[in-house]
């Protein structure tokens, strides 16, 4: 049976993509030329801030004051349980060497970034967690300086509880500077800032997009856009719990699509009278969020068995995917596309966005094809070093040299050769 759809969606992230592309490299364009001014202009403009950008240590802890204990808490059990996950992580990047041939060793070491910008969004929700996920993972990394940088609230600057949560988490600078101003000033080296070696975290179409065009100039861990989600359940899901995981996901923007993939019709069906109730009964901007995403983006698709809701899952490759079926470890073993997997009823996508101790940037609109969501790795770079003694060089330089000059490399073969020569006198390779 094809997939049938239920809901099919009006727009997705690529009809969207239209002129964003222009106006982020115009923006990127103005601010290399004009530095330091030109950042600040595009803050009033879009953000109607003009004040202090580099947070000094009284303003940091002006800021933690005003964050209450509870709140202090619950960062502090985060950042435990998003740190020990990245050390365990970390754990697993070894240092290895080899010897490939007698005498000869080759290794690889796993060296961090030196710098790393995070961005932290806060359009239209303060993210405290992606200033927990995005700090924390580098500074258990071991990048030597790290900057955090987010949109401030008109006049006044940053959220207080992320200017608290990036602090806590080790950030050595916090730029209160949002969108493509705040990712061009870590990446030019503004406001006294070191140059990023590497931007991490998500953000807007816009934010997305300034990684996009700076990729190549300094890394990026990947394109963290739009969120997305899919749900799959079977007929012994709870539709409830479907439907109410499908709207706290479609809260984050107007344009965050979910999808449900289920082999019930009968679940289906259920789901989508749920939905629209469950939306309403949001708070205003929540709602609205969540009522556009569901009109435009969301699908629902009734597929004929397990194997092809798998291979309908694995198509759209989610940022976040929720299984609501029977025999979690069959889904845990087949699934190959996804940011972040959430098995069972009893987890749900918001643990991870959270709390739970798994990163929440992670990749969208498709991007879990290739790549997964933020992690230590992606500010360690792998490289490699060798040494050798002079026999273990013999047989390679002998082979280097053939190589070399069957391509026309004939510098590259006269290195080989006068290792040879050198420490072989007395021997002729020709
Ligand atoms: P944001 O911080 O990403 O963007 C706000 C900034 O956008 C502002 O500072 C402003 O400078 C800029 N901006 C707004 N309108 C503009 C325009 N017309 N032209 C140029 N710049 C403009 O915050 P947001 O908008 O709330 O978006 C956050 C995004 O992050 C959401 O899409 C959410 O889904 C996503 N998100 C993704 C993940 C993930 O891991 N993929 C995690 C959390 C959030």
């Amino acid at each position: 049976m094809a997939r049938e759809y239920l809901k099919k969606a009006e727009k997705t992230a690529m009809t969207d993509a239209g002129d964003v592309r222009e106006i982020v490299q115009n923006i990127l364009s103005d601010i290399e030329a004009g530095g330091d001014a030109a950042a600040m202009r595009y803050a009033e403009q879009f953000d109607k801030y003009a004040g202090n950008v580099i947070l000094t240590d009284d303003e940091i802890e002006a800021a933690s004051a005003k964050v209450s204990q509870k709140l202090k808490d619950d960062i502090a059990f985060a950042h435990d349980n998003v740190r020990r996950f990245a050390e365990v992580q970390k754990s697993t990047m070894k240092d290895v060497e080899l010897e490939i041939v007698p005498g000869l060793i080759a290794g690889q070491k796993a060296i961090p970034v030196r710098a790393a910008g995070c961005y932290v969004p806060g359009g239209r929700y303060s993210h405290i967690a992606s200033a927990i996920m995005t700090v924390t993972t580098a500074k258990v990394a071991g990048c030597q300086h790290i900057t955090a940088c987010s949109p401030p609230r008109p006049d006044v600057g940053i959220n207080p509880a992320i200017v608290y949560a990036a602090n806590l988490c080790g950030a050595d600078k916090i730029l209160s500077m949002g969108g493509v101003q705040g990712v061009a000033a870590m990446t030019f080296g503004l406001f006294g800032l070191p140059k990023a070696d590497i931007l991490v975290g998500p953000g807007n179409q816009f934010v997305a997009e300034a990684k996009r065009i700076l990729f190549g100039r300094v890394g990026i861990d990947m394109i963290a856009g739009p969120t997305d989600s899919l749900v799959l359940a079977d007929a012994t899901a709870d539709p409830f719990m479907v439907a109410t995981d499908l709207v706290s996901q479609a809260e984050h923007g107007y344009n965050s699509p979910v999808w449900l993939v289920t082999d019930s019709r009968v679940l289906a069906e259920k789901v989508m009278e749920l939905v629209p109730g469950m939306i309403d009964d949001l708070p205003e901007l929540n709602r609205d969020n969540a009522f556009a995403a569901w009109r435009d983006y969301a699908e629902v698709i009734v597929c004929a068995n397990r194997e092809e809701m798998a291979a309908c899952s694995d198509d759209y490759a989610p940022e976040h995917l929720t299984v609501q079926a029977e025999d979690l470890p069959w889904w845990l073993d087949r699934l190959q596309c996804y940011g972040s997997l959430f098995l069972g009823e009893e987890t749900t996508v918001s643990f991870g966005d959270k709390a739970s101790g798994t990163n929440h940037v992670l990749p969208t609109s498709r991007s879990a094809k290739y790549t997964g969501g933020l992690s230590v790795h992606k500010y360690m770079k792998i490289v490699t070093w060798q040494r050798s003694t002079r026999d273990g060089a013999r047989p390679v330089a002998e082979a280097t040299a053939r190589i070399s000059r069957l391509e026309g490399m004939e510098g590259h073969a006269r290195a080989a050769d006068a290792r040879l020569h050198k420490y072989f006198p007395n021997e002729n390779f020709d």
